[in-house]
């Protein structure tokens, strides 16, 4: 079906208004525009603008909901629910927005709202800092931090939203606010706790301002085991006996083809730690002998490499266009019943790029309380991703059954909720567990700055 026939007078003032590009469906590069990373994704928008500025996002939200069209806000566009594009209505696309401005004395970043990571650790890098985000380079800061954010830093210096100083964000409205902390100085704070997980309920985050912290070379990369719930349940024994300068993920999957794997593992099931170790050198081979010690060794990549290289590690495994069908579950502990889930599922993985990810979620994230910031699970121990991830659609349709049953056999060992920013769009009766005790205040604030629910294109929080 075509899109409906926009209000030409509204359209040349758009136009007029915005010096970004303005993308429609007879344009050559319309298929390029509405393309996001999940290739499940296929939705055809009546105008993708490409915002060069704050301007051009205030007149794009004007425009949208003066039209009563849909409104997508699209950062990095890797949002697997597909809450970047839309049928028939504006997708704002911020990805022209990629400035960071590094105060190496203040040690603070401001990013602008269409950055991916590779934007961000490459800036801070030249100043030996980094603050937490996530684990793909490719990934957008914005739905990333307004979700939550998690990544190899948080056990040591928290999620990517509690390293959130500051914001300036465009409401429903069309205002521009900066957000802070600042009870004195009408800094919108109660804006900046909503925006600190909450999701793009509240508005298009134009620009970040991030803490940062001195981390430049960590020692890093994967270590791989048989699938083996022992193994499993050593790498709990040593996340809970760590701190926070050993950021690791547990991995489950399939081998990948990897020349430091012998190829007999390539495609066959196995677990493994991806760890980034920030602390001092001299204890690096503490550190190789730790992870030595979690199992069979089966293959091993560690050593010295700076921050942004360790974000790059998953990069070319999970590049745009595959299949994606996510869930995510919160756990505490990671109790035998998940390890046993793990093992069970991750037998039946159907691609290499099918990963199970598992993040620690405790250390930092749990010195910040529930009630803090819209992000409520800060007992939570570690927060799973699960996804088939495949070449053709047809084989990801196939595999939705599986990670529904892989979800429902975590599930009575888990928490009720799960981290919104691994949830797919059928996920959303899900969104309320997720924010607990937090959902009566962001349902206020939400009433309060978007009671026409123009930013509902996302992990919806109902005015
Ligand atoms: P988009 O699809 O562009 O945006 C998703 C939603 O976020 C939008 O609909 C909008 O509601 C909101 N949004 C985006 N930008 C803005 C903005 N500037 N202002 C307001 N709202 C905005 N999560 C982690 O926590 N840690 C990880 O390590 C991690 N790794 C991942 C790796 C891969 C390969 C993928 C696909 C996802 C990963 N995720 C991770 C999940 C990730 O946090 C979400 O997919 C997130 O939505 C991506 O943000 P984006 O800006 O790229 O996505």
């Amino acid at each position: 079906a075509s899109p409906p026939a926009l209000d030409d007078r509204l359209l040349e003032r758009l136009r007029g208004a915005v010096r970004g590009e303005i993308v429609e469906p007879d344009d050559p590069e319309y298929d390029e525009a509405r393309k996001v990373y999940n290739a499940m994704i296929d939705r055809r928008p009546a105008l993708v603008v490409r915002a060069a500025d704050a301007g051009d996002v205030m007149a794009t939200v004007d425009f949208a909901r003066d039209q009563g069209l849909a409104l997508a806000v699209r950062g990095g566009g890797h949002g697997v629910a597909g809450h970047g594009t839309c049928d028939d209505g504006v997708v704002l696309d911020l990805g022209a927005m990629r400035g960071v401005r590094v105060d190496p004395v203040a040690r603070t970043a401001r990013v602008e709202g269409g950055c991916t990571w590779a934007d961000v650790n490459h800036a801070t890098h030249a100043f030996g800092l980094a603050t937490t985000g996530g684990i793909v380079s490719t990934t957008g800061v914005g739905g990333l931090t307004t979700g939550g954010g998690m990544g190899y830093l948080d056990r040591r210096y928290g999620l990517a939203c509690d390293n959130l100083l500051s914001v300036d964000l465009v409401t429903a409205d069309g205002s521009f606010v900066t957000c802070t902390d600042d009870q004195d100085a009408a800094g919108n704070t109660d804006l900046l706790w909503a925006v600190r997980g909450g999701g793009g309920n509240f508005g298009v985050v134009t620009s970040f301002l991030y803490r940062l912290h001195p981390v430049a070379d960590v020692l890093g990369g994967p270590t791989f085991y048989p699938l083996d719930g022992e193994v499993m349940r050593r790498y709990r024994e040593l996340i809970a006996e760590s701190d926070g300068t050993l950021g690791a993920l547990l991995v489950v999957g399939l081998g990948p083809p990897l020349p430091f794997l012998p190829e007999r593992w390539h495609g066959r099931p196995l677990c493994g730690v991806v760890v980034c170790w920030t602390g001092p050198e001299e204890e690096d081979d503490r550190v190789r002998a730790r992870l030595a010690g979690l199992g069979p060794v089966l293959g091993q990549h560690v050593a010295r490499m700076p921050y942004p290289v360790i974000n790059t590690l998953f990069d070319d495994l999970v590049p745009p266009g595959l299949h994606h069908y996510w869930k995510g579950a919160f756990s505490y502990g990671l109790p035998d019943g998940v390890v046993d889930t793990l093992v069970e599922y991750g037998a039946t993985t159907p691609s290499i790029q099918s990963v199970t990810v598992v993040f620690p979620v405790d250390g930092a994230c749990h010195r910040v309380r529930p009630e803090d910031t819209a992000f409520s699970y800060r007992d939570a121990d570690y927060s799973i991703a699960l996804s088939p991830t495949l070449t053709t659609r047809r084989e990801c349709e196939d595999r939705k059954d599986w990670v529904r049953a892989y979800l429902k056999a975590l599930r009575p060992h888990c928490a009720e909720g799960g981290y919104v920013n691994f949830m797919d769009a059928d996920d959303h009766d899900r969104v309320g567990a997720n924010y607990r005790g937090n959902l009566d205040r962001l349902t206020d604030l939400k009433r309060r700055y978007d009671p026409g629910n123009l930013f509902r294109l996302n992990h919806n929080i109902t005015p």
